[in-house]
């Protein structure tokens, strides 16, 4: 698609904003793709007299030939409005209302256009450090547009005449499938340091390279990540690693100097593992997850976690050993010496977090050729052994435990879920494991869902 179009411009003088028109027939979004239950919503409030745009990640998606996972929708009716139009709805939000339209398990969600407005009505309120404590104003369009975080986000597909207004250049910029934030990068990012979160995610999941001005205040402004609520950390991480694009977004946290601040231990631990058998056993593990994503089947949090966290367990345990505590009581102080630190950055929730170092301690097992009934039969077994197959991957040696455990497994499932290649490690990813403890680790409660990965 060129840029060779019918445009019709106006502009807002005061903040110099152009309004940039794209008609029907120069984008290619078109209804089929939009879920007619939002199509309903937007139809109904235009039959009503209001404003009515498809908006924010759902735009951009199907700007870029994606399948949006929810669409959201904006207005310049109030909630109030809103709910008097739908009998299917709710407001919900102190901070800031927001109508839910509800469609069985499809929920549309209705935002009145709002403003975050330094225009000394003190309904805005700024952190010392600049970020962004209430923003509950409404606004126009244009103030709607400008307070999203990036130009690709702030695209509205307009019900009355199927065109996108364009505020903020996004339409260009998804075109040349740039990342962009609005305004000035170091304020926005002081605002809600998650956005820089939301850089490396949205520049992964679309395959886009974050702009210059964008990129470089990244590695500097990176502790500030510290401050986010560790609940959205938690959420965030999943849509960064559990969405299909975990290997592309692990490689843009670490180039952006954000992977430090994530998950601080593991990435001194992957430095200082110079073979790099640890970083490829990681990546190997999220390009599994990236394909479990892909053919559909299920990912959990947990072995994600147990995945991330690897390097800073091995190191811990290598620590410890090397004070001559035994292996068993090594390994568990170990599992939670990196829980309890990781928990600091981001609120991994005990339902995870218990599998998560279950799927560790039980890596010991696979050393010990007896009370196998037991073992295999074990809640955690599975997901312990995948976790096996992948420790392969910057470990050779386990070659011998993942082929007698499949065997043990009586070829009860099919090798290769997480076919390793064997030939890329050298061998002292995870040294400090003991290859035949003398004792058990000790059975931990189950629960919570592992899964495989
Ligand atoms: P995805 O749904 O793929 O995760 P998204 O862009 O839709 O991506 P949401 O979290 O669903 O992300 O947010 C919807 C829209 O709200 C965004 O497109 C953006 O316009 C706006 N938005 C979300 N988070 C922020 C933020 N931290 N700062 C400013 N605007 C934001
Ligand atoms: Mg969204």
């Amino acid at each position: 698609m060129g840029l060779t179009m019918r445009e019709q411009d106006t502009t807002d003088a005061a903040r110099g904003l152009q309004l940039r028109v794209i008609p029907r027939d120069a984008h290619p979004i078109s209804r089929k793709d939009i879920s007619p239950n939002a199509l309903r919503v937007l139809y109904r409030l235009r039959d009503a007299g209001f404003g009515a745009y498809l908006v924010g990640g759902a735009v951009r998606d199907l700007l870029v030939g994606g399948h949006p996972k929810d669409f959201d929708v904006a207005t310049n009716a109030t909630p109030e409005e809103v709910r008097a139009l739908f009998r299917n709805c709710r407001l919900i939000g102190r901070r800031f209302r927001l109508a839910h339209v509800v469609f069985g398990r499809e929920i549309i969600e209705v935002a009145t256009f709002r403003a975050n407005t330094d225009d000394g009505s003190g309904d805005r309120q700024l952190h010392e450090g600049g970020r962004l404590l209430r923003d509950n104003v409404y606004g126009t369009i244009e103030d709607d547009a400008v307070r999203r975080d990036f130009t690709a986000n702030a695209l509205y597909y307009a019900i009355e005449d199927f065109s996108v207004r364009d505020y903020v250049g996004g339409f260009e910029d998804v075109q040349n499938r740039v990342m962009k934030l609005i305004g000035d990068p170091e304020t926005r990012y002081r605002e809600d340091p998650v956005r820089m979160l939301r850089a490396v995610r949205l520049a992964a999941k679309l395959g886009f390279r974050i702009d210059g001005a964008t990129a470089s205040p990244l590695p500097v402004l990176a502790p500030l990540l510290r401050e986010a609520a560790p609940a959205r950390l938690f959420e965030e991480c999943l849509k960064l690693f559990l969405s299909g694009h975990a290997e592309r977004s692990f490689l843009g946290l670490e180039s952006h100097g954000l992977l430090d601040v994530l998950v601080p231990e593991s990435s001194q631990a992957l430095r200082s593992n110079r073979s790099g058998a640890l970083r490829r056993m990681l990546l190997e593990g999220l390009r599994n997850t990236d394909a479990r994503v892909a053919a559909g089947e299920p990912v959990s949090p947990a072995f994600l976690f147990a995945l991330l966290l690897w390097p800073a367990y091995c190191r811990a345990l290598m620590a410890l050993q090397a004070q001559g505590m035994h292996a068993a009581e090594a390994q568990r102080r170990a599992a939670d010496r990196v829980t309890l630190h990781q928990l600091q950055v981001i609120a991994l929730p005990r339902r995870f977090s218990l599998p998560m170092q279950e799927i560790w301690l039980l890596q010991s097992r696979f050393g010990q050729r007896k009370r196998m009934g037991r073992f295999l039969s074990h809640p955690r077994f599975r997901a312990a052994f995948d976790f096996l197959e992948l420790r392969q991957v910057a470990s050779p040696e386990h070659a011998d435990d993942v082929a007698f455990w499949r065997e043990a497994q009586g070829g009860a499932f099919a090798a290769g879920d997480h076919e390793a290649d064997s030939d890329a490690g050298d061998g002292d990813g995870d040294a400090a494991l003991p290859r035949r403890p003398r004792r058990r680790p000790r059975r931990r409660r189950s629960g919570g869902s592992a899964g495989t990965a």
